[in-house]
């Protein structure tokens, strides 16, 4: 399946796109990670992207586009994918759109993780991710085995400098200007699907394996 994962920052967007990949073996993107492990490689697109990321602004169109199109060149996506993160603006999504177009490569579906703005904020402030996998945990509701150190791979766990209280707000101000006239885009093509992100993530991987399944993206559990 070919899908784009949309939602506001603190849907859980990260977090559905790593269970569906562990579990039913599509490969996702993300740009945030791939900015982050940029910025912290301290390579020419990092220090380019930089100051975007630090401060929750866009990166711009031209260049996300451009980062996002040499990926999914990559033989691992040539089956499927399942974006995370992008786009975020229509223009992003035009810029997808006409790729995949050349390609022959058509969107499946564009996926609306939804949830309400106090939850978003509470589920910001307590993330902390994995300095070297990027694993994600929250101080109440996702805590690792280990206090402060990853599950995965014992590395240290600190918080994202753009999930700091002032420049949360700046995201979720921004994700809701630019959200509107991106689900009006997808919503035009009659690809717009929505999930409810509320509560633990299994709740939302249910919700998604049944809507993949009632789509025909995957097949359903159990038959060949
Ligand atoms: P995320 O991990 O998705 O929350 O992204 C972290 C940061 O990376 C964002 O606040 C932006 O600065 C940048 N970023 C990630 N994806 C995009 C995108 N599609 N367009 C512009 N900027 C992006």
């Amino acid at each position: 399946m070919r899908i784009v994962l949309l939602g506001p920052p603190g849907a859980g967007k990260g977090s559905l796109a790593f269970v569906v990949h562990k579990r039913l073996g599509v490969p996702h993107v993300s740009t945030g990670q791939i900015f982050r492990h940029e910025i912290r490689r301290k390579s020419a697109l990092g220090r380019r992207v930089g100051r975007y990321v630090s401060s929750g602004r866009l990166v711009p169109d031209s260049l996300v586009v451009q980062v996002m199109v040499a990926q999914l060149g990559k033989q691992r996506f040539a089956k499927g994918f399942m974006l995370d993160g992008f786009p975020r603006t229509k223009g992003q999504a035009a810029g997808l759109d006409r790729v995949l177009t050349r390609r022959r490569l058509p969107l499946d579906g564009a996926v609306y993780l939804t949830s309400p703005e106090p939850l978003l904020v509470r589920r910001l402030s307590g993330r902390r991710i994995c300095v070297r996998c990027e694993a994600n945990y929250h101080i109440r509701t996702m805590k690792p085995k280990r206090v402060g150190r990853c599950d995965n791979c014992a590395a240290r766990l600190v918080t994202r400098k753009d999930d700091q209280p002032a420049t949360i707000r700046q995201r979720l101000r921004l994700d809701h200007k630019n959200t509107k006239p991106l689900l009006a885009y997808y919503q035009r093509r009659g690809l717009l699907y929505e999930i409810n992100g509320v509560g633990h993530i299994e709740r939302a991987y249910a919700r998604a394996v049944a809507l993949f399944e009632g789509q025909g993206w995957i097949r359903p559990a159990g038959r060949a």
